[in-house]
């Protein structure tokens, strides 16, 4: 059995917490659930960015969550999704490019009122559990998490993207700094630009 803690620590503890954050705050109350059978419900907005472990991903406009927490026996059934746009850098030109993520996501949960952190246990048959020891569940690693996974690897502006001057840096889509003709048409492909200057 392996044990993985996550998370919290993605939080800065002790912070202060600002009006933008209150209105940010990933976290649903699952108290009543933890009383008595039942499920639980919970959606928010969030602004700027998404602090994925050591990333922060930027986002363009409001990215917005719901989440359902639902008991099964002894367990929690998590399932959510998050819908936002983040900006990637395009991998030719560098250029924030916005990519559209539709990100769902589901999570056994078992509740140890004496865990402090949320934790990932992975169990012999290779199902993930995590057990949490707040009713109050942080969600924001469960967000962060899904969202990142639904982000492609790499992005472009655009197909047609001409990408920076490997020589002055240039950007190649909207300065013609002069170098690229020389730099980048290297022995055969100048003597046909030649040949067919001639022609
Ligand atoms: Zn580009
Ligand atoms: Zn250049």
């Amino acid at each position: 059995m392996h044990t993985f803690a996550y998370g919290l620590t993605w939080l800065p503890s002790g912070r202060i917490l600002t009006r933008m954050d209150v209105r940010d705050l990933q976290s649903i109350n699952l108290a009543s659930i933890i009383k008595e059978p039942g499920s639980a419900s919970a959606d928010g907005v969030i602004h700027d960015e998404i602090i994925a472990g050591d990333d922060k991903l930027p986002l363009e406009g409001d990215t917005r969550w719901s989440v359902t927490v639902s008991s099964a026996g002894d367990e929690y059934w998590l399932s959510g999704e998050v819908h936002g746009t983040v900006l990637m850098e395009c991998r030719r030109c560098l250029k924030p490019t916005p990519q559209k993520i539709d990100a769902y996501f589901q999570h056994l949960l078992e509740y140890h009122p004496e865990v402090e952190k949320l934790t990932m246990i992975d169990d012999e048959e290779g199902e993930e559990i995590y057990h949490f020891g707040d009713p109050n569940l942080d969600l924001s690693f469960f967000i962060s998490q899904a969202f990142a996974l639904a982000m492609p690897l790499t992005a472009l502006c655009d197909e047609s993207c001409k990408g920076l001057c490997p020589v002055c840096g240039a950007d190649l889509n909207t300065t013609d700094c002069g170098h690229v003709t020389q730099a980048s048409v290297p022995g055969a492909l100048a003597d046909l630009g030649k040949f067919l200057d001639e022609v």
